[in-house]
């Protein structure tokens, strides 16, 4: 597994491969790796010839009173992991060579970056789009596998592949859940033994969306009622946002159609966690 630091010679050896007739992967992260990034590594190998996972706590996507210093950084431990599986590079930028001194460009998506995760944590989504478009810049893959856990990082990332004409394919992976069907998280490790337990209510009234939605309520406001009543049963929570809406669009359905995606984030004590439940109906 080769380890680069300097964006030219990942791209270097990106060239070398594709020059070779290899198909690359890549896979995104910002570490603090745990099986759901495994998840997408597996996805990568199983569709690909090279596989190149970046790590980047990217400073641009996180607020001012975001938790940017505190998130939980572990290099070697990443490491360790990444050389169990077929990984053929590892990226570890450092922050000064993704963004120069002086750097003033910003690659923004102007209509699915406004709604629910971008209202809530402004100028997130430019970070985002931003630190994607430099490793597409930098890796040169022909796949970008990402996590169905940040949906809306998915349509937002889709939308600047489609806008700028990137020449690359994106996969998407499943939420990886622990048994408890908490997604997995990085954020977990914040949580306390008490907060973990309370945490169940997010995926527990995702799901009784689903059952709802499955039995015929098409009202998105009873729906979201529900929603809202079965996460407030738990003391230590707070609700950021609940919505239920169109997963390529992020338009707000008030009616629930057969594609609806219902998301929300949710503070358990001072944690801000995120998931999500698509329904397909007829699938
Ligand atoms: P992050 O390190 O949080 O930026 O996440 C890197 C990638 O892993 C993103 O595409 C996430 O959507 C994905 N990811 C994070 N958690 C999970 C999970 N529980 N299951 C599947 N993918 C995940």
């Amino acid at each position: 597994m080769q380890r680069f630091r300097r964006p030219a010679r990942m791209l270097e050896w990106s060239r070398q491969q594709r020059c070779a007739g290899d198909v690359i992967a890549f896979v995104p992260t910002m570490g603090a790796l745990h099986q759901g990034h495994l998840s997408l590594v597996d996805l990568a190998a199983e569709r690909a010839d090279r596989v190149v996972v970046s790590i980047f706590v990217n400073p641009a996507q996180f607020g001012p009173s975001e938790d940017f210093d505190l998130y939980p950084r572990d290099l070697e431990g990443d490491l360790k992991l990444l050389s169990e599986r077929e990984v053929d590079a590892v990226l570890i930028p450092d922050t000064g060579d993704l963004y120069p001194a002086g750097f003033t460009t910003w690659v923004v998506e102007e209509e699915l970056s406004d709604k629910l995760e971008g209202a809530a944590r402004p100028g997130h989504f430019r970070g985002v789009t931003t630190v994607v478009t430099k490793l597409l810049l930098v890796v040169e893959p022909d796949i970008m596998i990402l996590g169905q856990k940040d949906a809306q990082q998915v349509a937002v990332l889709k939308r600047i592949i489609h806008d700028l004409m990137f020449p690359v394919d994106v996969i998407v992976g499943p939420i990886i859940r622990e048994p408890d069907s908490i997604a997995l998280s990085s954020r977990n490790a914040y949580l306390s033994g008490e907060e973990r337990k309370q945490a169940v209510c997010l995926h527990d009234s995702l799901r009784l969306a689903r059952k709802l939605l499955l039995e015929g309520e098409v009202d998105s406001g009873v729906v979201m009622d529900a929603m809202r009543e079965r996460i407030e049963s738990e003391p230590s929570t707070r609700v950021d946002y609940i919505a239920a809406v169109h997963p390529d669009t992020f338009e707000t359905l008030d009616t629930l159609s057969d594609t609806t995606l219902f998301c929300l984030a949710v503070f358990v004590g001072d944690t801000r966690l995120i998931d999500n439940e698509l329904v397909e109906l007829g699938n």
